[in-house]
């Protein structure tokens, strides 16, 4: 189909003012937060803004009609490329489409259209004395159509897990058009053993086997009282062991974070007032609940790491807490401080270890820096075992893009080899589908026989997740 009859019928569907078609509009969607999507250039042919379900129904049906490849997008702050087009065709722009509409608090429950960015919906939900635990790094971009669909998580997985925990129910324009609703079509329970579990189906599918219109998602109960601890650690080795003993124990934090040497030092270049003491790692540590538990788990978590850790210390005042977190907080914006002139780019910063396996994951990605002779700062959730591994190189070198694109592969590599997965967090997108069936064995082909049956012309958002032939 020509691009202008193409343009034509989306103004026709979703009116002229929500179709762009512009080559510098098409240039902007060309990117997400990947490493990849500023390597390879992918345009979309025309770019539709959407926020209603019935103009997204009539999208699919004509999409589906001619075979034209649909990519849905939330705010495009993925690492893997899942929401730039590998194929052409459409582009569904759905951060527009931002409504809460309903704050379900005696059900513990809201109904969220998918462009609601994640830090606006704790801030709505904050009167209520509620709050949806996954807590992405990029929370005041993330939608939560985008969390759903790469199934997101952050800081606090360790203890309250990822999106997938929280999602109730979906409606999902199918890629044929037809729209369904997942969890039970007028449910308002907490729980439902009813039939297959269809709304996991579409939880971390990265928009693959259809368009999520309407999320109806669980919140908690805030957690009314807080305690951060930090600890330095003369041998990464320790800071591993102290965290299978803080398990051991009994006690499970809300956050268990590392820093490595180079983290420390990308953190004092950046805000050298925070003075943090040189050391090969750093470990903070977040226990909330009721305040007397609180200060029980935050003694005991004392004495524990006291016996591995120096300069430790423990608050609970919220300046201090603020103050201590600080570390971490910076380290995304920080780590690029560490070689003048260059970029943190995201590849190969996803992992996940088996907890055992952390401080022997550690070592050897350091090798593999020292191997390829590029600067990576590490640090991440240590708590469930995904590092984030940044390459701090120049974009513009390629050399050192080409080494980088190897280093990446290794780590890769490297978490199949210790037992874990090339991706805690961020999904597969473009980047990590050569390493879907090495993780998934023969798991894959039913993986490819639910998708077939989804989307039997291949048209929802082709070139992610599933490996190419000869991948
Ligand atoms: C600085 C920074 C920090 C980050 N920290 C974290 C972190 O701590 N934890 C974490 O998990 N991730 C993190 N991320 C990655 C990213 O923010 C998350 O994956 C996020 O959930 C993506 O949301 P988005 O709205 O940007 O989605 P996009 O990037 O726009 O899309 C992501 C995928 O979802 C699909 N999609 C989007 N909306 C829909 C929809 N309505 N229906 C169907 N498919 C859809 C897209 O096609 C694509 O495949 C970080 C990113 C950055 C830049």
């Amino acid at each position: 189909m020509g691009l202008n009859s193409l343009a034509a019928k989306m103004m026709e569907i979703a009116g002229p003012e929500n179709v762009l078609t512009s080559e510098l509009d098409m240039y902007t969607y060309s990117y997400d937060s990947s490493f990849h999507s500023g390597l390879v250039q992918l345009m979309p042919e025309v770019v539709v803004k959407v926020k209603n379900t019935a103009v997204i129904a009539r999208i699919m049906q004509f999409a589906f009609a001619n075979e034209i490849p649909v990519t849905p997008r939330g705010a495009g702050s993925g690492q893997t490329g899942g929401s730039v087009p590998a194929n052409k065709g459409i582009l569904l722009d759905l951060s527009c489409w931002d409504m809460i509409e309903e704050i379900d608090a005696k059900n513990l429950q809201v109904m969220v259209r998918p462009g609601v960015v994640h830090s606006r919906l704790n801030q709505a939900l904050d009167p209520y004395n509620l709050f949806f635990p996954p807590d992405p790094g990029s929370t005041k971009m993330a939608t939560i159509g985008g969390m759903v669909s790469n199934n997101s998580s952050g800081l606090r997985a360790v203890k309250y897990g990822n999106t997938s925990q929280y999602v109730l129910g979906l409606e999902v324009v199918l890629p044929d058009g037809e729209v369904i609703v997942t969890g039970g079509i007028s449910s308002r329970a907490m729980k439902s053993v009813s039939g297959i579990d269809l709304t996991r189906l579409f939880v971390g599918a990265e928009g693959t086997c259809g368009i999520i219109t309407k999320v109806r998602l669980k919140v908690l109960p805030k957690p009314a009282a807080r305690g951060i601890l930090t600890a330095l650690f003369d041998r990464l080795e320790d800071s591993g062991e102290t965290v299978l003993e803080v398990f051991q124990a009994g006690i499970l934090p809300s956050g268990i974070e590392i820093l490595d040497s180079t983290a420390i030092k990308a953190a004092n270049l950046f805000k050298p007032e925070l003075n943090i003491p040189v050391a090969e790692a750093m470990l903070l540590f977040e226990i909330d609940g009721n305040r007397p538990s609180v200060e029980h788990d935050g003694m005991l978590l004392q004495d524990i790491i006291k016996k591995r850790a120096k300069n430790v210390e423990w608050a609970t005042e919220k300046d201090r807490m603020t103050k201590l977190w600080e570390a971490r907080g910076v380290i995304g914006s920080a780590s690029a401080r560490v070689k003048e002139g260059a970029t943190r780019v995201f590849a190969g910063e996803d992992i996940t270890i088996p907890l055992e396996k952390v401080p022997q994951a550690l070592k050897r990605i350091k090798e593999i820096a020292k191997k390829y002779g590029i600067i990576v700062v590490i640090y991440g959730h240590v708590g469930d075992g995904n590092m984030h591994t940044a390459p701090i190189i120049d974009p513009a070198d390629r050399n050192e893009v080409q080494k980088t694109l190897e280093l990446a592969h290794e780590i890769h590599r490297l978490a199949i080899e210790l037992g874990g997965s090339t991706t805690g967090e961020h999904g597969v997108g473009i980047v990590r589908r050569p390493y879907m069936r090495e993780e998934h064995g023969n798991a894959l082909d039913l993986m490819l026989k639910l998708k077939k049956t989804l989307d039997p012309r291949g048209i929802m958002n082709p070139g992610k997740i599933w490996p190419l032939e000869g991948e």
